[in-house]
């Protein structure tokens, strides 16, 4: 699989990338456009996409090889989900979140740990990641899901919302208070890896949401879920930091998300700007047109800068990762909505139906300026880096 260090530098993406782009889009393609209306429709999982993203090794493209995966680099683990978003925004979320999930457990769990989840979502299984609350959303450390140590076992209690296919996953990484006590929240907050059948263990039902509707977003309860006291992932106290870090690794794949949504805009467009005729010629031959299309493609190809960059620089562990990735989060995020709005109004009409796909791709693209940090949290994060010098 690609690697950062192989490639020939910024500016040029390795052969194996090119090669990885060429293959996720012709799977997306054949294997999972032809379903996403449906789905969208059915607001139902997409079976076929993770069907056919398992049976070709791209659903979790990031877990490394000593564990059974591929051990692709984070642009090629943004690839993959750009190119899987250009026709299905709700279908990315399986290797998005598969990274998502297992991140925290790469970053700080034990090696017994890695050894137990990693091969299981390596061979098809998928990760989630709670987080967030309902009384805790962007303010992550007043959560208050508590695990209590109980002899060789945990036993948390609470309610996780907003969890990203919850009820498909099989692991889920899970922020829970452990000292209540602790001088700073952020301190008293240990990280675990939550087993679907563990006892005490469930998930709510689906949210109705206006967009990836594929999804499955749920809250996800814990009454007295006991888990092996080994599964806690780093040190007690370690878990918001761990929780935090790992966004640095996964806002560059929220960004590549965005882009793939973007991408899958502009492609719709200008397919349809030189069908569709009025006034006896083409649409696409009116400059008013023609420079909707130049704007769009000149911020997708920005974005997709920002989300590459960030990515090798969180595979780097570069200084400049944490601001790199919420720029790249932001900026993407930001210009999908823009693009995708911009495409309705190119299809006119048309555009404001579900006869085409980009009125499902603005509802889509919503998201992106909201998750794993709303794009005010970005700027916070961001400024906070620029005013630290
Ligand atoms: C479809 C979906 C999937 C999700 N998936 C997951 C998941 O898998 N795992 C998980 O843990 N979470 C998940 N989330 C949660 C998501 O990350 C939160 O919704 C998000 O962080 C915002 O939190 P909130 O909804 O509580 O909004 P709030 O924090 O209540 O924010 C409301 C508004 O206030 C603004 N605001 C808040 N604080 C500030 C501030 N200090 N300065 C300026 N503006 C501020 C926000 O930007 C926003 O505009 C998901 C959410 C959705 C909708």
């Amino acid at each position: 699989m690609a690697q950062v260090s192989e490639g020939p530098g910024l500016y040029q993406l390795a052969e194996e990338h090119e090669e990885l782009r060429a293959a996720v889009r012709a799977l997306a393609e054949k294997e999972i456009a032809p379903y996403a209306a449906e789905v969208d429709e059915q607001e139902r999982y997409p079976r076929e996409a993770l069907d056919a993203l398992v049976k070709a090794g791209f659903h979790a493209v990031h877990i490394p090889e000593a564990y059974g995966g591929q051990g692709a680099d984070a642009v090629a683990a943004c690839i993959v989900i750009e190119e899987v978003a250009r026709v299905d925004a709700s279908a990315s979320l399986i290797p998005a979140v598969n990274k998502l999930g297992t991140q925290p457990m790469l970053l700080a769990a034990s090696e017994e740990l890695k050894k137990q989840v990693m091969p299981e979502i390596a061979a098809g299984a998928s990760a989630s990641y709670g987080l967030s609350e309902r009384e805790a959303g962007s303010d992550t450390a007043s959560m208050r899901t508590r695990a209590q140590r109980d002899g060789d076992t945990w036993v948390l209690n609470g309610t996780k919302c907003w969890i990203t296919n919850a009820g498909e996953s099989t692991w889920y990484t899970v922020m829970a208070v452990t000292d209540p006590d602790a001088p700073k929240k952020s301190q008293g907050i240990s990280a675990f890896a939550v087993h679907k059948d563990d006892p005490g263990f469930s998930v709510g039902p689906k949210e109705k949401k206006l967009g990836i509707k594929g999804s499955p977003t749920r809250e996800i309860y814990f009454e007295n879920c006991t888990i092996p006291a080994d599964r806690i992932i780093g040190e007690p106290g370690t878990g918001l930091k761990t929780a935090l870090k790992t966004l640095e690794h996964t806002r560059p794949t929220i960004g590549a998300q965005a882009l793939g949504i973007a991408q899958g805009a502009l492609d719709a467009s200008i397919a349809y700007v030189k069908e569709r005729k009025q006034f006896g010629q083409s649409i696409a031959d009116f400059q008013g047109v023609q420079f909707m299309l130049a704007d769009m493609g000149m911020k997708i190809e920005t974005a997709r800068h920002m989300v590459y960059a960030s990515a090798a620089a969180s595979e780097r562990g570069d200084a400049r990762a944490s601001f790199m990735a919420s720029a790249a989060k932001t900026y993407a995020s930001d210009i999908a909505m823009e693009v995708t709005t911009d495409a309705v109004q190119l299809f006119g009409g048309a555009g404001y139906t579900r006869d085409f796909p980009v009125e499902r791709m603005m509802r889509d693209a919503k998201i992106t300026q909201i998750y794993e940090g709303t794009n005010q949290i970005q700027r916070m994060v961001m400024a906070r880096q620029l005013l630290k010098g």
